[in-house]
């Protein structure tokens, strides 16, 4: 649908949907371990058990890679979740504990492009936590402190030195990762499990999960899955689950805008020389990222509550105009360059903001939360899961995250005010950057 000259996608800007979806389950069956859910998270957890030899079984309720991994934008970061002062000063082990998952992600990330040979554009840029204001650079250079300190691959640099455009002053680059077709990745990832042993069932939307004294029962539109474990991957639709812990997660929509391509002179000219990813240090970030076909991709700014079913949100044209309000901004020199598409999905966000596995009753685990980093991390962590669901010890970085209770406390995301008051500081202080700069 296209509204005021932008193409409102109801899937994703980077790929299409798959031509062809695997029928659904209909009819009973057995298996070691049901997988419910085909993110990243989900179908490497899948990949990994049928590579070990489990009889596993994936549970998807559209196609694989349906939900925020064929949506994202594509950065592939190192920087942990949550907010890295807060757990700095209250739990500095925790810390470097999170920051050495991160950063594992992104290497195992890396190496599994490698391993299925997926050519998704990757470009190992690395990505900058970037300051837009005074204030924003004092709190990067504080973060910058705290990350070294915990064992991050991390340093400070001002915004010429890290190749930014002029407004931005300077950030937080973190060289591990970079930049790809997020939907390209996905649609690896499902052709590898699709050729592995797992038996996969699209348009297979799991109803409820049941443990029993014989085993777990998954019950689906057609039929039920008798399985001995059962993994939830199910990201921002888990709370849709009875069996999921109470406040795992809350559903939150997220909006990218991708522009017409850019001549590669005028691109050339914002100064952008490094192709570093960005994200800014915004309450609420802007994130800002170049794309091989010489388009920026740009987002979030807002976070919007998921109340009731989570459908595909349709045309927002208020939510787009916010977006380029905040590119205009940042971008003066490509004045007149067009808005071309959008799109968004839903993110998990939990209320530790890290990323959280464990089991939620006997039998029935979960990998969910990567809280906007699950490029790197969803996959990693499911493949953590399945490894140690294959009879592993707890991995360290799984035991980074591992959740000793299934127990949530409820979280201020969850409210719609609260978002909105986070929105509205980040719009006054870019205003008073704005008079001073
Ligand atoms: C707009 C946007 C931008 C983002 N940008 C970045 C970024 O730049 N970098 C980054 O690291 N992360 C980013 N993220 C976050 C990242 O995409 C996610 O953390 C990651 O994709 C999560 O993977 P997942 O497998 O856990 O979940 P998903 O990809 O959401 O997969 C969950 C799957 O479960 C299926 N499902 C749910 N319920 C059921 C059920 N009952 N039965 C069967 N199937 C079910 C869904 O259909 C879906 O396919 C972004 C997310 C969005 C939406």
């Amino acid at each position: 649908m296209t509204v005021g000259g932008i193409t409102y996608s109801s899937f994703s800007g980077w790929i299409d949907p798959p031509a062809e979806v695997v029928p659904a389950l209909e009819g009973e069956l057995t298996c070691d371990v049901a997988v419910v859910g085909g993110g990243y998270a989900g179908m490497a957890a899948a990949l990994r058990l049928a590579e070990r030899g489990a009889d596993v079984v994936l549970l998807e309720a559209e196609f694989c890679g349906f939900g925020a991994s064929s949506r994202n934008a594509g950065q592939l970061s190192a920087s942990p979740a949550g907010d890295p002062q807060l757990l700095g000063a209250l739990h500095p082990h925790r810390l470097r504990d999170i920051v050495r998952f991160a950063q594992g992600s992104v290497r195992f990330t890396e190496e599994l492009l490698d391993r299925l040979e997926i050519d998704c554009e990757y470009e190992p840029t690395g990505n900058v936590g970037a300051a837009v204001s005074r204030g924003q650079l004092q709190k990067v250079r504080r973060i910058a402190q705290i990350l070294q300190k915990a064992g991050a691959d991390a340093e400070f640099g001002d915004g010429r030195e890290l190749g930014l455009p002029e407004a931005f002053l300077g950030g937080l680059f973190e060289p591990l990762g970079g930049l790809m077709n997020p939907g390209k990745f996905a649609r690896g990832v499902r052709e590898a499990l699709l050729g592995s042993g797992a038996r996969v069932f699209e348009r297979t939307p799991v109803r409820a999960v049941e443990p029993t004294s014989a085993g777990v029962v998954v019950s689906v539109p057609g039929g039920r899955v008798r399985a001995e474990r059962v993994v939830l991957a199910t990201n921002a639709y888990s709370r849709d689950l009875a069996i999921a812990p109470k406040r795992l997660a809350t559903p939150i929509w997220v909006r990218m805008v991708e522009t017409e391509p850019i001549e590669p002179e005028r691109l050339e000219a914002t100064g952008w020389t490094s192709r570093a990813g960005i994200a800014t240090k915004h309450n609420i970030m802007e994130s800002y990222r170049l794309t091989p076909r010489n388009t920026i991709v740009f987002g979030v700014r807002r976070l919007q509550v998921g109340r009731g079913a989570l459908e595909t949100r349709g045309p927002d044209p208020a939510a787009v105009a916010d977006l380029a309000r905040g590119f205009r901004s940042r971008f003066p020199s490509l004045r007149g360059v067009a808005l071309d598409r959008t799109w968004g999905g839903w993110i998990a966000m939990t209320s530790p903001w890290l990323p959280v596995a464990g089991e939620a009753t006997g039998n029935v685990f979960y990998a969910i939360g990567c809280n906007g980093h699950g490029l790197a991390q969803a996959p990693y962590l499911g493949t953590l899961l399945a490894d140690r669901l294959a009879g592993d010890e707890l991995h360290d970085d799984l035991s980074a995250v591992w959740r000793a209770q299934p127990r949530f406390a409820p979280t201020p995301i969850s409210n719609p005010l609260a978002l909105r008051a986070m929105w509205m500081i980040d719009r006054m202080s870019d205003r008073l950057h704005g008079r001073k700069g």
